[in-house]
């Protein structure tokens, strides 16, 4: 069986009970969504949420100017 052509829906709909409970964590984990360090809700494809990214751009410029001196 190639598993990577499964999606959700077919282990969702699964005869076997531990894939079928897996499947349902899975699930349950997409809906409640990513969280960011903060606890902010993000996307899938984030890392940090929006406030967080300006904040280690800050942090990083702050960095930059302490090595110039
Ligand atoms: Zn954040």
């Amino acid at each position: 069986m190639d598993y990577s052509k499964i999606n959700l829906g077919q282990l969702l709909s699964s005869e076997n009970e531990t894939i079928k409970r897996n499947a349902v964590g899975i699930l349950k984990k997409l809906q409640r969504g990513k969280k960011c360090g903060c606890g902010r809700i993000i996307e899938i494809t984030q890392d940090y949420c929006e406030e967080c990214q300006k904040e280690n751009k800050e942090a990083n410029r702050i960095e930059r100017k302490k090595q110039k001196v």
